[in-house]
C-alpha cells in the first residue's frame, strides 16, 4: 500500500517541547531529576535572566529555571508564588503561522516577533490570560 498523495509531507505536529520549573536553587531539584530520575543532561543557554539547567524526557526535556537575580522574570515569579511549574512550551510545525492564528483569535502575545530561547530556538510566549493561566512558549521545531 502507498501513502495517499494528499498527505502534507514533514509535517510533525505540535508536541511538549519542555516544561519549565521554577527552583530557588538548582541543586533544590536538578539531583531528583538527573540522579533518581536518571534524566541525561542537556546544555542550555541562560535566557531572561535565569541560568537553565536542562534534563531529557524522551523527546521533551525539563527546564530547570534558577533567577540570576530577583527583578528577572522567574525571581518575580518564584517570589510571588513559590517554585514550580512556570510554563509548558509546545513545538510548532510553523512557529510564524501559529502565531499568527493566536494574533487573528485575538489571542494576547508576550512576544509579537519570536525571539531566541534557551535552545537556540526561535521561541515565543502566549500571554497567560490567553491561554487559561498556563504561561505558554510555542517553539519552533
Ligand atoms: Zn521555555
Amino acid at each position: 500500500m502507498t501513502e495517499p498523495i494528499h498527505k502534507v509531507p514533514n509535517r510533525r505536529g505540535t508536541r511538549i517541547a519542555h516544561i519549565g520549573i521554577a527552583v530557588r536553587a538548582m541543586d533544590d531539584l536538578l539531583p531528583f531529576y538527573r540522579d533518581i530520575l536518571g534524566m541525561p543532561l542537556v546544555p542550555l543557554d541562560d535566557a531572561d535572566g535565569a541560568t537553565i539547567a536542562g534534563v531529557a524526557a524522551g523527546e521533551s526535556l525539563v527546564e530547570l529555571l534558577e533567577a540570576n537575580s530577583d527583578d528577572s522574570p522567574i525571581g518575580k515569579f518564584v517570589a510571588k508564588r513559590g517554585p514550580g511549574i512556570h510554563h509548558v512550551c509546545f513545538a510548532v510545525d510553523d512557529l510564524d503561522d501559529t502565531l499568527s492564528r493566536c494574533r487573528a483569535a485575538g489571542l494576547r502575545l508576550i512576544d509579537e516577533t519570536p525571539r531566541i530561547g534557551a535552545e537556540g530556538k526561535r521561541i515565543a510566549f502566549l500571554h497567560p490570560t490567553a491561554t487559561g493561566g498556563v504561561l505558554v512558549e510555542l517553539s519552533e521545531y
